[in-house]
C-alpha cells in the first residue's frame, strides 16, 4: 500500500484551488499538512479549523476538519481519512452506517450478552448465537477499523522522521483497535464461561 508518487507535487492544485489553513496551531503541523494539501486534489476546498477539545477530527457528514491540539500527527492523520472519504461517496456512506451500527453494538454488547446467557439454556444454541454475534461484530468494525490503519500509515509516510509523533499515532490506534474490538471480547467471554468443553 505504498505510494510511489513523489511526497510532494508543486503542480497537484493551483493556488486558488488550495484548501485553506483558517487554524493550525504549531509550524510543524504547517510543513506537512502545506505538503499534503498541495499533493492530494481530494482536499480541494476543505478547510481546516479550530476543533473543541477532544472533538478534533475529519466529520464525514459535515465535510469539516478541526485539530484542538498541536500535535502533527493528529492533522496529518486527520487529512488522510479526508483524503479516503473525498474521494468515494460509497466508501463515505458504508463507513457512516457501519461506524453507527458498530457504536450501538458496543453500547449493548455487555446486556446483550446477560441476555442471551439467561434466555439460551442450552450451551450448544448459546455458543453458536455468541458466536454469531462476534461474527456480526467484526464485519460492522471492520470497514472503519481498515480506515484507521489506512489513514495511520499513511500519516506514518508524512510524518517521515517525527518519531514522537508517529508514537502518539501508534498508541492512539491501538487504543482504538482494543476499542473496536471489544464487543467481540464480550460476546467470546460470556461463551466460554458456559462451554462444557472449557470445564
Ligand atoms: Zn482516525
Amino acid at each position: 500500500m505504498h505510494s510511489d508518487r513523489a511526497m510532494v507535487s508543486p503542480k497537484a492544485t493551483s493556488v486558488a484551488n488550495r484548501p485553506r489553513l483558517k487554524y493550525i496551531v504549531a509550524a510543524a503541523q504547517t510543513s506537512t499538512a502545506e505538503k499534503m494539501l498541495q499533493f492530494y486534489p481530494e482536499l480541494r476546498g476543505l478547510e481546516i479549523e479550530r476543533g473543541a477539545p477532544l472533538i478534533g477530527g475529519y466529520s464525514p457528514a459535515a465535510d469539516s476538519l478541526a485539530v484542538a491540539t498541536d500535535d502533527p500527527g493528529v492533522l496529518t492523520h486527520e487529512l488522510a481519512h479526508a483524503v479516503n472519504l473525498r474521494r468515494s461517496t460509497l466508501y463515505r456512506k458504508l463507513l457512516q452506517l457501519t461506524g453507527a451500527l458498530s457504536k450501538i453494538n458496543r453500547r449493548v454488547a455487555t446486556t446483550s450478552a446477560d441476555l442471551v446467557q439467561n434466555l439460551v439454556q442450552d450451551d450448544a444454541k448459546r455458543n453458536d448465537l455468541l458466536n454469531t454475534m462476534s461474527g456480526v461484530s467484526a464485519m460492522l468494525a471492520a470497514p472503519r477499523l481498515m480506515e484507521e490503519l489506512n489513514a495511520s500509515s499513511s500519516a506514518l509516510r508524512w510524518l517521515g522522521d517525527d518519531n514522537a509523533a508517529a508514537d502518539k499515532m501508534r498508541s492512539a490506534l491501538s487504543a482504538y483497535v482494543r476499542q473496536a474490538l471489544g464487543p467481540i471480547a464480550v460476546y467470546q467471554t460470556a461463551k466460554s464461561e458456559f462451554d462444557p468443553a472449557r470445564r
